[in-house]
């Protein structure tokens, strides 16, 4: 099946109301336990490649590889550049044949945030690539320390939001409600109130980064309230580490263990990728 867009992908999910799991890939492991899973839950996807990680790997050796695979699957797959932050990296990312954007524009002052989006969301129109920005800053660090934490004061600003979206054109707003990148430190408090009126102000599709510390019943709520994405990543790569250093204690040496751990490895994702895709309800949608 052909690769759609973030725009294409969000439309179904926002009106049944689910979300659909962006898994960011690393490797062809990583990438098989995703499609994989996607492919037997009869589950919509998105893969994100996030431009943090563009130094672990040859980022257009891997997108070919991605590509073919989406290719050969049977299912909607979105492949989306996830924080984006230098306009090089955004066109290699386009070059590389990426149909979705998003660019983080989040760090910048209110108003060249707007300037800045504007400029991402002109040249993926002639793409035909959707974007996604973000507002408001969501906790922790893309690629940063492993635990971090959610700032009531740099919450999403519902007016700056309604000003934003309308300026701006973007297609979906990743938006900063309790919600932190990495391991939350402690229980995180999700402000629904400030989602709900997000949700019915911006008419939209609402994004939450930071998936790993989130509990079922929030995010299950979040849904509701109209998030139709949800960024995944700490939770898978700890799973595999964990898997990793279980398969090493007490393993005899064989020529092919690094093949069986990968395998090993693989399922370990799968585990996790079934578990987030239920509590997303994307499961059976396609
Ligand atoms: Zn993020």
């Amino acid at each position: 099946m052909p690769k759609i867009t973030l725009k294409e992908i969000l439309e179904d999910a926002n009106s049944r109301k689910y979300a659909v799991g962006a898994f960011n890939v690393v490797d062809s492991h990583f990438l098989e336990a995703i499609v994989k899973t996607a492919e037997e839950c009869s589950s919509p996807v998105i893969l994100n490649i996030a431009e943090v990680h563009f130094p672990y790997f040859n980022i257009s050796a891997l997108s070919a590889m991605i590509q073919k695979r989406i290719e050969q699957s049977i299912i909607p797959i979105t492949l989306n550049l996830d924080h984006g932050l230098t306009m090089e990296n955004i066109k290699i990312a386009l070059d590389c044949g990426f149909s979705s954007i998003m660019y983080d524009g989040s760090h910048l002052e209110f108003e060249k945030n707007i300037e800045q989006t504007r400029i991402v969301v002109e040249l993926c129109k002639s793409y035909n690539v959707s974007v996604e920005s973000e507002l408001g800053a969501v906790g922790g660090a893309e690629g940063g320390e492993l635990v971090g934490e959610a700032d009531p004061l740099k919450y999403t600003d519902i007016e700056q939001a309604k000003i934003f979206v309308k300026e701006t054109g973007v297609d979906a707003l990743a938006v900063a409600i309790g919600n932190s990148h990495g391991k939350y430190k402690g229980e995180p408090k999700l402000d629904f109130d400030r989602l709900k009126t997000l949700n019915s102000e911006l008419g939209i599709p609402l994004v939450l980064h930071g998936g790993s510390g989130i509990s079922e019943d929030d995010f299950k709520k979040a849904i509701k309230f109209g998030i139709s994405k949800i960024n995944f990543f700490t939770g898978m790569s700890q799973a595999a580490l964990q898997t990793a250093k279980e398969f090493f204690d007490g393993t005899q040496e064989k020529y092919n263990n690094y093949l069986l751990m990968n395998q090993k490895i693989e399922k370990s994702i799968k585990d996790i990728v079934i578990e987030q895709m239920n509590i997303f309800g994307s499961i059976g949608r396609v």
